[in-house]
Formats: C-alpha cells, structure tokens, sequence
C-alpha cells in the first residue's frame, strides 16, 4: 500500500504554490461511483476544470468535504458546483456547508474530527486507514496556529487523537502523501515539534525575554523572514497557553498580529 491507487485516492494539485501553500494547495478524490472529494482548492478555473474532469472519470461526485474556510482550500467552491452540480458540502464553517459537521459526524466515506488550531472550523476527514489533515498536518514544514481561545491546546489535544487512529495514510493539503508507518510518525513530529518550541519560548521566558521579538528570536530562530508574521500568529497562539495555564511572567508581551488571517 505505497500508492494513492491502493487507496483508490487521487490528488489534483492547484496551480497556486507559495510559502504558505508550499506546491500549492491539494484537493483529493476518494472513491467512485461516486467520488467525494476534500477541499475544492482555489478559485482556479484549470483547477476546476480538472478536478471536475476527474471526478467524472469517477462516476461524479457524492459530495465535497472542506477542512476549512481558507481561499486556498474553500474558495473554489462555487466554481466546482457549478461544474459538478448541486451536491452536498459538509463543512463546519457555517457559510460554507450545506451540512454542517461536527467531530464525528460522518459525510459519506468521510469522518470529521475536530482539528482547531490553524483555524478554529478545522476538520480532518478519515476515510478507512486514510487520513485527510487539511492544514492540521502538511506534507512537509509546519503550520501555523491561528491565535483565538483555545487554539494551542485544542490543537494538541487534537493531535493526541489523530496519533492514536489506526492509519497507513496521511493526504496533507499541501505537500504529498505520507504513507505506512510515516504517517503516525509525521503526526508524532507535529507534536513533538509543537512542544519544542512551547519549550524555548519558556526557555526564552526565563532567560528574561519580554518583548515578542526577543521571544520570536530565541524560540522561531530559524523561520525565514517571509514567514515571520506566520510565526508571530504562532508565538501569540503559544503565550495565551501559557496564560490560561498560569504560566506567563508578567510584562510577556503577546505580539499585536492585527489583521493576519493567514492562509
Ligand atoms: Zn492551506
């Protein structure tokens, strides 16, 4: 089982590679006659086109999960719909689904489990031995947590959950399959990496580190500048774990990310 065909999975790539999307953005097609598929991708009309094409190859769709409502993942969505017909769209972002899903719940082949974190809608999708992590887990490098009540923790417990399942698959949404017993592994480094930096940022912390740049520099040392906002998101994600858990030092000071949605 070294293939997506042993999983009968297939994966159309989006034309939108970046250093937040990595190749580009995923979207995947599990089954047939008919095929659901996790994540339209982007507004991207050759994306659609083919992704459609594909799904037809598979005796067309039974319905379209969405991980999350971020434009590289949900924003072709009315595009596809318009290609594929009016099918179901199971989502946790309200505005997105037609069935609105909840840890648990199944969608056809599909079963969501709540993956907050990067965004606080996120699902990952487990269909068989296959698990669709959406931006929860990626293909390679790590993600970025999306600050809001919660996030860190709800996102490592999350990751807790994901490593106990029984899995030969991982489809990340950007970056390729992870298969066998890489797969539990790569969940495994997500959080191990994840409780390193929780680690420096401490380290930093007792060092006397205050202000977010001098905690950025000590514990996301390594991140390129492009990326630096992404890691601001990250630290502030980490410094209200820290607060709810009693943890912060007074005068830590949590980074002004403004506007940052991210992607
Ligand atoms: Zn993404």
């Amino acid at each position: 089982m070294e293939r997506l065909e042993d999983f009968d999975i297939t994966c159309v790539l989006a034309e939108n590679p970046g250093p937040f999307t990595l190749d580009g953005s995923n979207s995947w097609l599990i089954g047939r006659d008919p095929c659901w598929i996790v994540d339209p991708g982007p507004p991207i009309d050759s994306h659609l086109d083919r992704l459609a094409g594909e799904a037809a190859v598979r005796g067309g769709v039974g319905g379209i999960a969405i991980t999350h409502d971020h434009a590289d993942h949900s924003g072709g969505l009315e595009g596809l719909l318009e290609r594929v017909g009016d099918v179901p769209v199971g989502a946790a972002a309200v505005s997105r689904a037609s069935e609105l899903l909840a840890d648990g719940d199944d969608f056809g082949p599909l079963t969501a489990i709540a993956t907050p974190g990067h965004a606080p809608d996120h699902l990952a999708f487990l269909a068989g031995e296959a698990l669709f992590t959406g931006d929860a887990v990626l293909g390679h490098g790590s993600v970025y947590i999306s600050p809001d009540e919660n996030a860190l923790a709800g996102y490592l417990n999350a990751l807790d959950r994901l490593i106990a399942l029984e899995l030969n698959l991982l489809c990340p949404g950007h970056g390729g399959p992870i298969f066998g017993d890489e797969a539990r592994a790569r969940l495994i480094e997500y959080r191990d990496h994840r409780l390193d930096r929780e680690r420096m940022l401490i380290e930093a912390l007792e060092g006397g580190a205050r202000s977010s740049d001098e905690m950025l520099a000590h514990a996301w040392g390594d991140v390129p500048a492009i990326l630096k906002p992404a890691a601001e998101a990250t630290l502030a994600a980490h410094i209200d774990k820290l607060a709810a858990e009693g943890r912060l030092p007074a005068g830590a000071q949590r980074p002004d990310i403004g506007e940052y949605g991210g992607l």
